[in-house]
Formats: structure tokens, C-alpha cells, sequence
């Protein structure tokens, strides 16, 4: 969710509703291009899908007034399938790894992969501001996506290296360490295994679409990059997982696992 990430980020509620006030659905000439009005479908109603995202997660607010995702939700029982599902493939991959003499490693993103922030949609009604959301995550104080503190000790009792691929930014590092430390995964989190994004000062790796002085990846660039720079160290990456399309495409992984987060796109 850094600068890059959420200029990108598709809609927010209210940006979403600004632009449904601007315009008249299904009206207006036909054209190749503009198809019409019979032929366009009324999109999901958004006071809804507020209401169905809330319920999804069994959104309530502690005792602080933070928004938590409850135990028996949906969004729980969705991320106890998947992370049960990742560790059989570990395990397997594991075994596989070792008999051909390779070095297994899993990786994955941070923002709603393994912290959630829940609490800064729901509190900013699914709307991006940069600062508001640097200052969310230098509180380091989000919790974990349910069940990915125990996989990543999975992974590693089962000597897969773990590695962190991230859109925060470099000088978020401090926070986003911090924050992992707070929710127990405290596994490989020096600067060789967690991956940030410098725009100011590019990694060699990353030359097919950032100079020293320009910036111009996009997030599947940087991140299928990074994941090849791990592989170019020898690694066999067995599991690439995120909550974003884009932190999966790209390939350099045997395996992806898209985790749900219905709340915001980045392409
Ligand atoms: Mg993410």
C-alpha cells in the first residue's frame, strides 16, 4: 500500500460513489465502443457490499475501538482452507526440494497477506490517502491475517527459507519489522529476506524497469523481479502468496495462493 500501490488502487467507496453521481447509466448513443443501455449490467450495490464486506470479515470493534475480523467469520474459515492447503504443499515441496538437493523457500506479501488493515478501510470508508496511511502503518499495531504466523513457522520447521516481498516503502522498514516482530512471526526479518520498495534508489536487479534515477515498474515488475533475484540466488520458490492478483502474476513460483481482501484492487 505505498504511494505506487494505491495511486493505483482501482476504487474506493466514495470515489466510487462521486463517480456513480457523474454519470447516467445506459444512456447516450450507441456506438462500437459504447455499447448500449441494454447491454449494461448495474453494478453490485454499493451501500451493499459495505454491509456484505463487514459481514465477511464479522468486523466488531474491541475494546479500543479497532475493527477486528472476527474468529468464525467467512474471512477465517476462507484463510483456515487456503493455509491448511499451503502447508500440505510445503510439506510436500519440502521433501521434493531436499531429494533433488534444492533450496526451498516460500514468499510473501505484507499489506492484507500478513497484516491485516481492516481497521483503516472500514475507518477511512475504502479510500486511500497517503498520509493517513503512512501514519496507520508506522503505529506498527496491526494484527495478523488469521493463521499466517503459524504457516510461516510451518515453513521454516520445515527448513523452507522464508522471504518478504513488499510495496511498502524502504522507510517503512523499521514499522513493518516491528509490526511482524508484535504478531509473532519473527522469522528472517533482516534486509536479505524482506524485500521494500526503494524507488529512490532501485536495485540493480530491477534494471528492466527502474535507472538510478527513474522509477517505472509496475507491481507485477517488481515483484515477479524480486522473486527472480531470489530464485538467482539459488532458492526454488515453492509458494508465492499475496492478497492482490498482482503480488501472484509474473511468474518465478511453483505455486500461488490468492488470499481474500475484498476491500481494495491494485494492479
Ligand atoms: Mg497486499
Amino acid at each position: 500500500m505505498s504511494t505506487l500501490r494505491r495511486s493505483t488502487k482501482v476504487v474506493g467507496v466514495a470515489a466510487a460513489c462521486a463517480l456513480a453521481g457523474g454519470i447516467v447509466y445506459g444512456t447516450g448513443a450507441a456506438s462500437a465502443d459504447h455499447p448500449t443501455g441494454k447491454t449494461t449490467a448495474e453494478p453490485h450495490n454499493i451501500g451493499l457490499l459495505v454491509k456484505e464486506i463487514k459481514s465477511y470479515y464479522g468486523a466488531t470493534q474491541d475494546a479500543d475501538g479497532v475493527w477486528q475480523a472476527s474468529a468464525d467469520s467467512a474471512y477465517a474459515d476462507d484463510m483456515a482452507r487456503i493455509t491448511a492447503k499451503a502447508e500440505r504443499d510445503i510439506d510436500r515441496a519440502a521433501k521434493k526440494a531436499k531429494k533433488h538437493g534444492e533450496k526451498p523457500a516460500v514468499v510473501f506479501d505484507i499489506d492484507d497477506t500478513l497484516l491485516l488493515s481492516l481497521d483503516y478501510e472500514i475507518k477511512t470508508n475504502y479510500v486511500y490517502n497517503s498520509a493517513s496511511w503512512a501514519d496507520y502503518v508506522a503505529r506498527a499495531d496491526r494484527p495478523a491475517v488469521p493463521g499466517t504466523p503459524d504457516l510461516i513457522e510451518y515453513a521454516t520447521r520445515k527448513g523452507v527459507e522464508v522471504f518478504y516481498n513488499s510495496g511498502l516503502k524502504e522507510t517503512q522498514r523499521a514499522s513493518a519489522v516491528e509490526n511482524l516482530k508484535k504478531v509473532g512471526i519473527d522469522v528472517d526479518l533482516d534486509a536479505d529476506h524482506i524485500f521494500l520498495k526503494d524507488t529512490a534508489a532501485p536495485p540493480a536487479y530491477l534494471s528492466g524497469c527502474a535507472t538510478a534515477t527513474a522509477w517505472n515498474c509496475t507491481t507485477v515488475q517488481y515483484k515477479s523481479g524480486t522473486r527472480k533475484h531470489i530464485e538467482d540466488q539459488g532458492y526454488e520458490i515453492v509458494g508465492n502468496f499475496g492478497d492482490q492478483y498482482s503480488d501472484l502474476e509474473g511468474g518465478h513460483a511453483d505455486k500461488t495462493y490468492k488470499f481474500p481482501n475484498p476491500t481494495y484492487y491494485v494492479e
